[in-house]
């Protein structure tokens, strides 16, 4: 796990290749069918579920794909860090930054559903050194918070 705060957070085609670069490095091929889905989970606004992202793709190529093999390709961008689970909401969003491993805490907007996140790896290393005190292990922490954007906490005042 990474100590340090100073990575890059990627956006549109940076982050396509950020991903890209980190996937073949996990020995992992950048499909057509893989770039599509992770194309389709970088413009989603939302965490989008397998279904979300089987209809936005069979959408976008025409061509109808199952949400069992978005499923088995969510598992792979997640297990090479492409891509990260929202517990709460059920479904994935992509990782802000593949080229570097942390415990995101992910702010989930109980109004509009969107997910931000921040990264503190102090917060983070002391809930698995807890963990691990506790004689847990093969540690996946799991940091949530529920709440109201920014955004919707500004829509609600005016
Ligand atoms: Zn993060
Ligand atoms: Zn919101």
């Amino acid at each position: 796990m990474a100590t340090a705060h100073d990575h890059l957070l990627h956006e549109g085609d940076s982050l396509a290749d950020a991903a890209q670069r980190t996937f073949e490095r996990a020995g992992e091929q950048w499909t057509p069918m893989r770039a599509e889905i992770f194309a389709a989970l970088s413009a989603a606004t939302k965490p989008a579920s397998a279904y979300d992202l089987a209809d936005a793709v069979s959408k976008s190529t025409g061509r109808r794909v199952a949400a069992n093999s978005v499923y088995r390709i969510l598992d792979v961008f997640v297990g090479a860090n492409l891509a990260r689970r929202v517990e709460s909401a059920n479904a994935y969003i992509v990782n802000a930054h593949p080229d570097c491993e942390h415990d995101c805490i992910f702010l989930v907007c109980d109004i509009c559903g969107r997910v931000s996140h921040v990264d503190d790896d102090r917060l983070a290393g002391s809930v698995r050194a807890s963990a691990e005190k506790a004689g847990f292990s093969n540690l996946r922490p799991v940091i949530e918070v529920r709440g109201c954007c920014a955004d919707c906490a500004e829509g609600d005042s005016a």
